[in-house]
C-alpha cells in the first residue's frame, strides 16, 4: 500500500515569513529623520541620522526628509535650514506655539499624522529620552515595529530596512526587518553613527503641515520649566578626549586618579558598568552598551577588561590606549597601545607628565 506523500519542508526563520507588503503599504516611499530640537537647541544624533538617512535614501532610489516639529518662530526656522546642509532633499514642518514644550501627546499626534499623509517608509529617531518616549508611542499609534537602540542600518536585497542591534546582553547580534508594516522605524543612541559633513548653504524643499490639535485638547499641562540643576552636566557622547576606570582600579579613592588626569588633560572621565552598580560613580559617566556611546579622538581605558559590552561603546574612538596589568586581557584584541602594567602606579605619573608638558592653553585646545 503506498504511504500519503509527506508535505514539502517549510523554510524556517525568516525566509518562511510573509514578505508580500499588503496594498495598502505599498505607496509608502522615501527616507525620514525626525530633528529632535529642545528649546531651541538640536540634538547632534539627528544629524548623525542624517548621515545614515542619506544613505539608505541613495540606496533605495528615493528622497530624505528632515522633520521638525516645534513652535513657530526662528529656532524651528534656524532647524529646517541646518537640516538642509546635513543632506536633506525636503522638510516636513509641524510648527505650533502648542510644541513650545515637548509633550508625548501633540508631538505624537504631529508626527502620526505626518506619517499617515505622506508615507514614508523609513523612520528614524535618536534614542535618546525624548527620542524613546516618542518612537513607541508614534509606532504603537500607527501599529508598525520599532527597533531600538541600532547599531547598523542598511538595505536588504528586497529594499527592506535590515536594522541591527545588539541582543542576549551584547554577545550577539541580530538583524530585525518590519516586513508586512510601514513605515519602518528604528532609534540609534548618539554617536553609533559618525556626524556627516555639513554642507554650507544648500537648499531643500518646505512643506507645511498643521498640527490639527489646540492646547485645550493636551491633557499634560506645563506650569513652568524648571532646569534640572543636578543633571548630568557630562559631555561624555561628545568629547575628543576620555579616560575612564574600571574595576581594576579597586577602590573608589583610586578612581580619583582617573578623574585627575581627565582634568589635566581637559578629558571627560568614565567608566566601567560594574563601578556604576557599586555607587563609586554616576550612571551617567557609564560607557558601552548600556551606557554611553563615545568616539574621542583619545580614549584612556585603565582597568577596564574590554568585555563586550564596553567595547561597542568605544570602538569609534579613534585612538584606543589600555592600561592593564593582564597582557591577555580582551582590550588588547581592539587598543591600538597597549600598556601591561598597573594603572594605580601609571595614573598618577601621567598625570604629572602631562601637568608639567601641557599649558593650560593647549589644554583648553585639545578640550575645544
Ligand atoms: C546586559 C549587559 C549590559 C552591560 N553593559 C555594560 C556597559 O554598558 N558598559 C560596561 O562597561 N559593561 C557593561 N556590562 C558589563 C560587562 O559585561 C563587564 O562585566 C564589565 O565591562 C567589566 O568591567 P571591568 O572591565 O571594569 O571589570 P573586570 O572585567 O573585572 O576587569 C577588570 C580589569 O582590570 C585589570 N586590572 C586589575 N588590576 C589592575 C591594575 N592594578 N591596573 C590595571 N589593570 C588592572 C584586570 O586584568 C581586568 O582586565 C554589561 C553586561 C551585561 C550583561
Amino acid at each position: 500500500m503506498s504511504q500519503p506523500a509527506k508535505p514539502a519542508p517549510q523554510p524556517a526563520g525568516r525566509a518562511a515569513a510573509k514578505k508580500e507588503l499588503p496594498e495598502h503599504f505599498k505607496a509608502y516611499k522615501h527616507v525620514w529623520v525626525f530633528i529632535e530640537q529642545e528649546r531651541g537647541h538640536v540634538h547632534p544624533v539627528s544629524w548623525e541620522l542624517m548621515g545614515s538617512g542619506r544613505r539608505l535614501a541613495d540606496k533605495l532610489g528615493v528622497e530624505l526628509a528632515a522633520v521638525v516639529i516645534g513652535p513657530t518662530g526662528d529656532a524651528t526656522k534656524a532647524a529646517v535650514a541646518e537640516s538642509f546642509c546635513y543632506g536633506a532633499d525636503l522638510a516636513y514642518v509641524v510648527a505650533d506655539d502648542v510644541l513650545t514644550d515637548y509633550r508625548n501627546e501633540s508631538y505624537t499626534k504631529a508626527l502620526t499624522d505626518l506619517v499617515n499623509t505622506h508615507k514614508p517608509e523609513i523612520l528614524l529617531l535618536g534614542a535618546t529620552t525624548l527620542g524613546r518616549d516618542l518612537a513607541g508611542a508614534v509606532a504603537t499609534t500607527l501599529l508598525t515595529g520599532l527597533t531600538a537602540d541600532c547599531t547598523e542600518l542598511e538595505v536588504d536585497a528586497d529594499n527592506s530596512l535590515a536594522a541591527t542591534r545588539p541582543t542576549f546582553g551584547g554577545s550577539l547580534l541580530c538583524t530585525i526587518y518590519t516586513l508586512n508594516f510601514r513605515p519602518q522605524m528604528a532609534t540609534v543612541r548618539p554617536r553609533v553613527m559618525s556626524m556627516p559633513e555639513r554642507v554650507e548653504k544648500p537648499v531643500g524643499r518646505v512643506i507645511e503641515f498643521p498640527l490639527g490639535l489646540v492646547e485645550a485638547d493636551i491633557v499634560t499641562k506645563i506650569l513652568a520649566f524648571v532646569p534640572d540643576r543636578d543633571k548630568a552636566t557630562s559631555n561624555l557622547a561628545y568629547a575628543d578626549v576620555v579616560v575612564a576606570g574600571g574595576l581594576g582600579l579597586a577602590s573608589p579613592e583610586n578612581f580619583q586618579l582617573v578623574r585627575q588626569l581627565a582634568g589635566v588633560l581637559g578629558a571627560e572621565y568614565g567608566c566601567s558598568r560594574p563601578l556604576v552598580q557599586k555607587g563609586w560613580v554616576s550612571a551617567d559617566r557609564q560607557i558601552g552598551q548600556t551606557g554611553k556611546t563615545i568616539r574621542p579622538k583619545l580614549y584612556i581605558a585603565a582597568g577596564i577588561s574590554g568585555a563586550i559590552q564596553h567595547r561597542v561603546g568605544v570602538d569609534g574612538s579613534d585612538l584606543i590606549v589600555a592600561i592593564n596589568t593582564d597582557k591577555n586581557a580582551p582590550i588588547f584584541d581592539f587598543a591600538h597601545l597597549a600598556l601591561v602594567t598597573d594603572a594605580i602606579r601609571l595614573l598618577p605619573a601621567l598625570t604629572e607628565a602631562f601637568r608639567k608638558r601641557l599649558s593650560p592653553h593647549t589644554r583648553d585646545r585639545i578640550a575645544s
